[in-house]
């Protein structure tokens, strides 16, 4: 799901310590870099969210 990034969401989202890339995610293998379960990472590893227009969230996100 692509989500438009406001500063409503910035603020909130330092606020709240949101996450929402691989690099917090129980399926993300930091060694290899890779999702283990097979899904394409490039969209979803980017975890800073001041200096970008949108969000790609993972469905299969899950909080580690
Ligand atoms: S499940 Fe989604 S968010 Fe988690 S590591 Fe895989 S691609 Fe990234």
């Amino acid at each position: 799901m692509i989500h438009k990034v406001d500063d409503q969401l910035r603020r909130e989202a330092l606020v709240y310590a949101l996450r929402f890339a691989c690099p917090d995610c129980a399926s993300f293998n930091e060694e290899e870099q890779t999702c283990s379960l097979g899904f394409p990472v490039e969209d979803h590893k980017d975890a800073q969210i001041t200096e970008r227009s949108h969000v790609v969230f993972c469905k299969t996100f899950e909080l580690r």
